[in-house]
């Protein structure tokens, strides 16, 4: 990864250009690196897929209300033509493609995106935005979209640390149901109360799924938001109530398990997968946050754009708790 001087960009129809004010890290950027993903990948790309900035210039076409306006960003595009896409559902679209991924991104100065896929905050907002797109759009599809979750129903977290699972924590708390976070390490169970968490913590190491039952008094958990994979998702079947609903999304440990499909008919359970998620749940996504900013990420760790790469080495380090996100200015605080 290196910096390099790149052309400004101008906005086409339709499109604007937003300043970065600060880009939020996430897995694809060290699976970009890594390559071998199965994905159709092309290098030089600019990383980044969580970007809050403030809009500098505006494509003909574009409503001349979005000027000067702070702005998240939705990370997603399809092909703007088929069936999916014309519904308002891109990600379920064949040519669906992520910003900073399959296309140029935020670790940059400027970006140009379509007017469309900037929502509006409000002025001077919280640097934590940045860290919301990815992580907080998939886990409101998986949770609430496609897994219906609600007050008073109950959701073990898998990796709920992490950037994924900690959003889940957050927005499954902040809408009174009854999450159940499982951590990889007591520092990481540590780091979870320090951030507020008061409930119970499962640990793996012990019988994650028999522990779980016991935390529900034997029923088990109305959903499991699993994005750990092979190494977890036989203990989320195990874990989940009668009609229980398996909320997938993601391979972290491996894409290939043996599993006794008699978990998922006899406990009439729903399995449902979701990669990133749509506008609409971004749009949900900003309301709800705006409604409740407790809910907003944990910014672990602040970088200068300068310092990507000891940005990326803090998003690869296994102990890591919370977000990292790269701000335009200000030195690194770690
Ligand atoms: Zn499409």
């Amino acid at each position: 990864m290196e910096a390099v001087e790149l052309p400004d960009p101008s906005p086409q129809h339709g499109e604007i250009v937003v300043s970065v004010a600060s880009c939020g890290l996430n897995h694809l950027d060290l699976w970009l690196k890594q390559g071998s993903t199965g994905d159709d990948l092309r290098l030089p790309r600019v990383p980044g897929s969580d970007v809050v900035g403030h809009v500098t210039e505006l494509g003909a076409g574009v409503d001349p209300a979005l000027a000067g306006k702070n702005v998240v960003i939705y990370p997603g595009r399809g092909c703007g033509g088929c069936d999916w896409c014309s519904s308002g559902q891109p990600s379920a679209c064949r040519g669906f493609r992520i910003m900073g991924y399959s296309f140029d991104g935020g670790y940059a100065e400027k970006v140009v995106v379509p007017a469309e896929s900037a929502m509006v905050l409000g002025d001077d907002p919280d640097p934590a935005w940045a860290a919301v797109p990815v992580a907080y759009v998939t886990a409101w599809n998986a949770l609430v979209t496609k897994g219906g979750l609600e007050k008073g129903k109950t959701v073990a977290v898998w990796g709920a640390a992490g950037g994924l699972g900690n959003a889940a924590l957050r927005l499954a708390e902040a809408m009174g149901a009854i999450p159940l976070p499982i951590v990889g390490s007591e520092e990481k169970a540590s780091w979870l109360a320090a951030t507020g968490w008061s409930g119970d913590i499962v640990v793996r190491g012990e019988d994650v799924a028999t522990r779980v039952r016991s935390l529900t008094g034997g029923r088990g958990v109305d959903m499991v938001l699993d994005h750990v994979g092979a190494a977890a998702v036989k203990s989320s079947l195990r874990m989940l109530a009668v009609r229980g609903h398996l909320a997938f999304c993601g391979v972290t440990t491996g894409h290939l398990v043996e599993m006794d499909l008699r978990q998922i008919f006899g406990k009439q359970l729903t399995v449902a997968g979701t990669w990133i998620g749509d506008p609409s749940d971004m749009r949900d996504v900003v309301r709800f946050l705006g409604q409740n900013p407790q809910a907003l990420p944990v910014v672990q760790a602040s970088y200068a754009f300068d310092d990507a790469r000891a940005a990326q080495d803090a998003q690869a380090d296994p102990g890591r708790s919370g977000k990292v996100v790269l701000r335009s200015s200000g030195p690194a605080e770690a």
